[in-house]
């Protein structure tokens, strides 16, 4: 008999009711150290008071209008996120595959207005994930992503990853962008090299097409930047944001310069419930912590530390552990043994990870995590380590 939830998850046995910073407890009462923020969400940990106190403060308000009207709220983050930003133009969602939706429709749009209506054409780059729905998983190309589910939506092609070469024999002039997440999540955690960032750019402007970054899971603080291209010295046409954005509240944005947004007028896209006061209130909160230079700079201190410690772990257990990949606290353990073992060990020493793609652990954990709780994780994690080589200490 099929399940009463659709069972399209593996899930752990773990049911979680309670948190507070990195830290969540199970309804049978056990504590788990949370490296994976609920997958790059939870940014300022769980139950942070700032976020609680607005959250429910918008909550005695107004829940929801629509976008029928005016939402003061919305207002506040676009002008927060065109402030801190390259944009000039903020689009609200709920998720991060309905951001890469408008990312795709804006991209499309812009051409079509300008008369070049064969310019439709999205490259996006191997092991990239885009979300799951139509758009999202033509774009990222996958078989485990896209098998069953045809007619796919046209217009997208994959390229090797780091091939500059294959790029730019692939750009026609059926080409209208190029959409590339600057360190890839699901991919298994890794980075497209600023100087290859910057080729990107130069590229795309030689050629005359759109640059989409899809910063969903690297954005918002995650690699001590506030958005990760920004390490490059480079700026996108169009930018998705989902995941820490709403620290935990569902919460997606496309950024756009008003070049690329150009064509997007009123009637031409929309979300009922995008851009929500109790969203956009939550959306506020988080900007006006992350987006400060002194947070930011925490948040490469930890790192610093996070990856030092996991260095640590590589050289204690070469058995288990291959190396260290990532940027900021977008970190990744790639792994000798298999990573679901790893991970699953993980929960025997009550430390959460996230498995990724390329046999690789993803450590994402909240950007504002203490060093007495970056030690405990790592201890943790040497934990589940020594537990999988079988019990002998390194
Ligand atoms: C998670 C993710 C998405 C999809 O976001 P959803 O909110 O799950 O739709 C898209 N792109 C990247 C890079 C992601 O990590």
């Amino acid at each position: 008999m099929i399940p009463s939830i659709l069972p399209t998850y593996n899930r752990a046995p773990m049911n979680f009711v309670k948190g507070a910073g990195p830290w969540l407890e199970t309804d049978d009462g056990r504590r788990f150290l949370d490296l994976g923020a609920g997958i790059a969400v939870n940014a300022l940990g769980h139950a942070h008071p700032a976020l609680v106190q607005a959250l429910t403060d918008q909550a005695q308000a107004v829940w929801h209008t629509s976008n029928l009207y005016g939402i003061p709220k919305q207002q506040d983050l676009a002008d927060k996120l065109v402030d801190a930003t390259f944009a000039d133009t903020v689009f609200f969602c709920n998720s991060g595959t309905e951001a890469c939706e408008l990312a795709v429709k804006m991209a499309r749009k812009y051409f079509f207005d300008q008369g070049q209506t064969d310019r439709t054409d999205i490259i996006a780059f191997e092991g990239s994930f885009h979300g799951r729905s139509s758009a999202g998983i033509a774009a990222a190309g996958a078989d485990k992503l896209t098998h069953g589910f045809g007619p796919l939506l046209p217009g997208f092609a994959q390229l090797p990853f780091g091939d500059h070469d294959a790029l730019t024999a692939a750009i026609t002039d059926t080409t209208a962008a190029i959409i590339v997440e600057p360190i890839q999540g699901e991919g298994g955690i890794r980075p497209v090299p600023d100087q290859c960032l910057k080729g990107l750019r130069d590229l795309c402007d030689e050629k005359g097409i759109l640059l989409i970054l899809d910063e969903v899971q690297c954005g918002v603080g995650r690699t001590g930047k506030l958005f990760a291209h920004e390490w490059a010295g480079i700026e996108p046409d169009i930018m998705m944001v989902a995941k820490g954005i709403g620290g935990g509240f569902p919460l997606g944005a496309v950024l756009a310069t008003e070049h690329a947004a150009s064509a997007m007028g009123p009637g031409t896209h929309g979300s009922t419930y995008g851009g929500n006061p109790l969203a956009c209130a939550v959306g506020c909160a988080v900007v006006d912590i992350v987006a400060d230079d002194m947070f930011l700079a925490n948040v490469s201190l930890a790192a610093g530390a996070f990856r030092q410690g996991l260095e640590g772990l590589v050289a204690a257990h070469p058995d288990v552990f291959d190396g260290v990949t990532g940027s900021g606290l977008m970190l990744g353990l790639k792994c000798k043994a298999p990573n679901t073992d790893v991970v699953a060990a993980g929960y025997d020493a009550q430390v959460l990870t996230v498995p990724a793609a390329n046999n690789v652990v993803r450590i994402l954990p909240p950007l504002n995590m203490s060093h007495d709780d970056i030690a405990e994780g790592i201890a943790r994690l040497d934990q589940a380590a020594t537990a999988l080589a079988g019990g002998a200490s390194a």
